[in-house]
């Protein structure tokens, strides 16, 4: 079995300056009983996600904001994977919404890929990063399947969530209250896996 380091502090920073995410990572932190605070609060400013994979952008996060604060950082990437698209927008999906953060238009333009294309299947993916000052890193990816429906449904959630249908369900994330999203979603996927290592006895 592998050997995590376990988190021994009471303070983590949640290096995300995107509010949904912020609130997401929050309530599944909440029975852990740590002190949790923004990077955007700490007026930490984002690096520039040059990685190429989910996993090297969510560590480069955690790592910058680790060193900046000098204390444990915990940082997401995560996207919407389309096979069909050749895993577009993948680690492009928040770049694809432009400097507008126009999920509508996010959305039209997967739909328009999917034009004469049967294969609607799609995931999302989530990694997390969790850093020390010391430069030590955990990284973790989760996952939940699914399929995407046109048009979009539900107005909860965030991004990509009304337009994707996660297998066995009848309702989009969108359309899901989040306590039903958390439950399955790629995040919480990656949180078992991390909590599992890094926090729980
Ligand atoms: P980043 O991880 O900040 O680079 O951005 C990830 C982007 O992927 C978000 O802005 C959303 O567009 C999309 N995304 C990630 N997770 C979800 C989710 O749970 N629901 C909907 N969209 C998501």
């Amino acid at each position: 079995m592998t050997n995590h380091r376990r988190f021994s502090e009471h303070k983590l920073i949640i290096a995300s300056h995107n509010q949904g995410k912020v609130r997401e990572i929050h309530d599944l932190l909440r029975p852990y009983k740590i002190e949790v605070v923004s990077a955007g609060a700490l007026g930490l400013d984002a690096p520039e996600e040059t990685g190429t994979t989910f996993v090297a952008n969510a560590e480069l996060k955690a790592r910058a904001a680790a060193e900046a604060a000098n204390l444990p950082a915990l940082a997401d990437d995560s996207g919407l994977v389309v096979p069909a698209l050749n895993g577009d927008p993948g680690i492009y999906s928040a770049r694809w919404a432009g400097p507008e953060k126009d999920f509508d238009m996010a959305m039209g333009l997967v739909e328009d890929g999917l034009k004469d294309i049967d294969d609607r299947s799609a995931y999302f993916v989530a990694a997390l990063a969790l850093c020390w000052p010391d430069g030590h890193c955990e990284t973790f990816e989760g996952r939940v399947d699914g399929s995407l429906v046109w048009p979009p449904r539900g107005a909860l959630g965030f991004g990509y969530d009304p337009m994707f249908l996660p297998h066995g369900n009848d309702q989009t994330f969108g359309e899901m209250n989040p306590d039903a999203k958390h439950a399955i979603s790629h995040r919480a996927d990656a949180f078992t896996q991390l909590t599992r290592a890094c926090f729980a006895d």
